[in-house]
Parts: C-alpha cells; sequence; structure tokens
C-alpha cells in the first residue's frame, strides 16, 4: 500500500485521477477496515481544516473535523451533535471525521439523515474550482473524485434525528430526521429519501442484518408519532 500526502486539493486530487483505484483518507476508519483495502490512499490531511466556527448565520465545519468534536461543540446546530453522537463507539468517534462520513453518504450513515433535513450545504473541490453544493444535490450525483473541504449549516436550523439498531453497536436499521418540514429518511443496505412526512412510503426497503423490509417500514411509520394533542416525540 502507499499512502501519499498531497499539500493541496489540486495536488490531490489530479493522484486521484491518474491512480483509478485509489481512495483519499481522512480519519481511515472506513478505508482503512477490511474489505475497503486500497492500493493508493491519498491523505488529505494536510491540507483539509477540523476547525468549527462561525460565519453569519452559517456554522462552517471544516471536512477534517471529528465525530467526537462535531458532538461536543456547542456551536453545532443539536441535530447535527445528536447524529455525529449516533457513533456509538468513542475511538471511532476520535478517528472518524463528518467529512469522511459525508462523503461516503452511506443509508446506514451516522450523518446522512441529518445533513439531508437539516439543508447541510458541502464546499468542494471538483477538479476545476472550489463549489458550494447542497448536499441533497451531492448525495445524489457526486463523483468519488471530488474533494469535501468543508460543510455548513444555518445556525438557526433545529429538529431532531433518531436511529435505530438492533444493538447500540450495530449498523442502523433505519434512521430519521427532521428539521422544520422538512424529513429525511435512510435504511439499511441502500435506501435514501428526503421529502415531506410520508415520502418514507416510497422508499425501496430491503431485509438485511439488521432487520427485515416490513420491520424498517413499520419503523419509518411510527419514528415521528404524534401524541393525541399532535405533539411529536
Ligand atoms: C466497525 C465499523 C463500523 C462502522 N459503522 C458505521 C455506521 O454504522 N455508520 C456509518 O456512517 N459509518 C460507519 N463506519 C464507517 C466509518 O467509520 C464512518 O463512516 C466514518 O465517519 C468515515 O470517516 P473517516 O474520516 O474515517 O473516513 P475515511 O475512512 O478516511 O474515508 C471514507 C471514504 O470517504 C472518502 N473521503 C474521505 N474524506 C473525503 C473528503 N474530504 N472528500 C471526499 N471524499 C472523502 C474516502 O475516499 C473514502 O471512500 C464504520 C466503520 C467501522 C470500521
Amino acid at each position: 500500500m502507499r499512502i501519499h500526502r498531497p499539500l493541496t486539493p489540486e495536488e490531490a486530487y489530479g493522484i486521484r485521477k491518474e491512480c483509478r483505484a485509489s481512495s483519499y483518507l481522512l480519519g481511515g476508519t472506513y478505508v482503512l477496515s477490511i474489505g475497503h483495502e486500497r492500493e493508493d490512499l491519498i491523505d488529505l490531511n494536510g491540507f483539509i481544516t477540523s476547525g468549527i466556527s462561525e460565519e453569519g448565520d452559517s456554522i462552517i465545519i471544516g471536512a477534517g473535523a471529528k465525530l467526537e468534536d462535531v458532538s461536543a461543540s456547542s456551536a453545532v446546530p443539536p441535530i447535527i451533535r445528536k447524529a455525529a453522537a449516533g457513533c456509538p463507539s468513542l475511538q471511532q468517534r476520535n478517528m472518524a471525521t463528518i467529512g469522511g462520513n459525508a462523503a461516503l453518504c452511506l443509508a446506514d450513515g451516522y450523518m446522512t439523515a441529518a445533513l439531508l433535513a437539516a439543508d447541510a450545504h458541502v464546499l468542494l473541490y471538483d477538479g476545476d474550482s472550489t463549489v458550494n453544493m447542497p448536499y441533497r444535490v451531492y448525495a445524489e450525483k457526486h463523483s468519488p473524485e471530488w474533494i469535501i473541504l468543508s460543510l455548513s449549516i444555518a445556525g438557526s436550523k433545529d429538529g431532531s434525528v433518531k436511529r435505530i439498531s438492533r444493538a447500540s453497536h450495530m449498523h442502523a436499521a433505519v434512521t430519521a430526521a427532521v428539521c422544520g418540514d422538512s424529513y429525511a429518511y435512510t435504511a439499511s443496505p441502500s435506501s435514501i429519501m428526503y421529502g415531506n412526512r410520508d415520502c418514507y412510503k416510497d422508499m425501496d426497503l430491503e431485509s438485511d442484518l439488521t432487520g427485515s423490509a416490513e420491520y424498517k417500514r413499520y419503523l419509518l411509520s411510527v419514528i415521528f408519532k404524534e401524541d393525541r394533542d399532535g405533539n411529536q416525540s
């Protein structure tokens, strides 16, 4: 295995283009795990920042920020903090980054539903320039060569995120997030949906180790249930 250590996004992108079977490396919790090995790893830590700052109404989170730092920062909207804290292992939270997690865009991802519901944006380098893109667009059409530099979320965004798994350290069967009237649902292994509260009804659900398709359908139907007075729990 070769590890490249570029110092600019341009350099990193160039190596990624040249070595087709390569992968970026940030926290390494995914790319250094069994089954995801690559001959060439491109370490982005030479130029990616990890700070969390406020710019106007937005909170800017460097892609290199660890999930533990995101979950502990009082500047970060609670829905994003809670999503990061959903990673159950302290060791993993101390290594895994929000940029690596956002890039993976997993249907059992810690952050995916919360970033979609909160209408987060990613600042990325696409090989030509730096582009600010809604995460919803990124989730649908990203190229594996793009480099996420930071994420931004409106500081006023608040909401709720719920992650349901059979045991705390297992992959989530479903995760659901809501911000105002914006809902996002993810279900293992590959279903992601966002829109209104009922949009989960259009999800194509599959059975896997986390549970049957019917079980996931049931969870999604009650995950944001209202009591008789219309309060959501
Ligand atoms: C035991 C175990 C259980 C896990 N369970 C879960 C889980 O339930 N949910 C979940 O979401 N994740 C899970 N993961 C995966 C992983 O730990 C997290 O997704 C983590 O947040 C990834 O961040 P990282 O910084 O470690 O990424 P890395 O491993 O460094 O990279 C992950 C991927 O993102 C790409 N990438 C990294 N940085 C960037 C960037 N700046 N721009 C563009 N692409 C980039 C890389 O090319 C790579 O494909 C698990 C991993 C392990 C080992």
